[in-house]
């Protein structure tokens, strides 16, 4: 059984009442950390990475407001990239919830809104449906951003991702995507003939030929500054730190208990 197929099972379990229900991370070594994107909805603080039952350390999280892609080459594309090469992360989950307001949310209330915040129509884009990547079905949406990701030519090959949907009152995880079916045979994780004439895709990238792109030696984050315009900066000596013993996957995580069901919240 593969991980999430693993954390699926568990989750199942342990929903139906299996205290003995978990995961051993140590058997999915190879398959950790995993990298989630989910919605910004707070009803979810309490639920990952129980739900998961995956140990803190091997879960990256990343957040946008109804867990949505709006392109391969978008700013959450490039956090999931970064998490990959940069945070070693092995899979990647889009895991979408019940009740999510971004999916509530027509047109009309969206620009009501955002008016009532003091934003006016005449700033916002056209299409504003598109701009923001609203939906209206949770499920629709994260197999179009498993699309994205999965066609996106900063994610390896060797990446799986997956898409879940989870009850937020239960925690209760199913499958969308399942990402270890979905791998490309293109050795460039982009599948053959695909196109990126969307919005939000290539943009400026169109003509750009990848493998002659040269990147400067600098930092993340470094500016390009003209020398004369850094300012000199003096960098204390760091702090001694006592070093942290290296990270030991043992033990069994247990599922998440059943959760009891909470009050609905009317949405604002
Ligand atoms: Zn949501």
């Amino acid at each position: 059984m593969r991980l999430f197929e693993a954390i699926i099972d568990a989750n199942h379990r342990a929903v139906g009442g299996d205290a003995n229900a978990g995961l051993h991370p140590a058997d999915f070594a190879e398959a950790l950390p995993v990298i989630a994107l989910t919605c910004i909805d707070p009803r979810l603080n309490a639920l990952f990475p129980n739900a998961l039952a995956l140990p803190a350390e091997q879960f990256i999280w990343l957040r946008n407001a109804g867990n949505i892609i709006t392109g391969p080459m978008t700013s959450t594309m490039r956090s999931l990239a970064l998490a990959c090469a940069v945070k070693g992360g092995r899979e990647i989950a889009i895991i979408g919830h019940s009740d999510c307001q971004v999916a509530k949310t027509t047109t009309t209330v969206l620009l009501d809104k955002l008016k009532a915040v003091g934003v006016d129509r005449s700033r916002l884009p056209d299409n504003v449906n598109e701009f923001f990547g609203t939906f209206g079905s949770e499920r629709q949406n994260v197999v179009k951003a498993c699309n994205f990701a999965r066609n996106s030519p900063l994610i390896g090959p060797k990446i799986p991702v997956h898409g879940l949907l989870i009850e937020i009152e239960t925690g209760k995880l199913d499958w969308v995507v399942n990402g270890y079916d979905t791998l490309p045979a293109s050795p460039l994780g982009q599948l053959p003939g695909m196109r990126f004439d969307s919005i939000g895709d290539l943009g400026s990238f169109k003509n750009f030929e990848m493998g002659e792109m040269k990147f400067p030696e600098m930092k993340i984050g470094d500016a390009a500054l003209p020398e004369n315009l850094v300012p000199p900066v003096t960098v204390p000596p760091p702090p001694k730190v006592a070093t942290l013993p290296p990270l030991k996957i043992t033990g069994k995580i247990p599922a998440p208990p059943p959760i009891q069901p909470r009050p609905r919240f009317p949405g604002r």
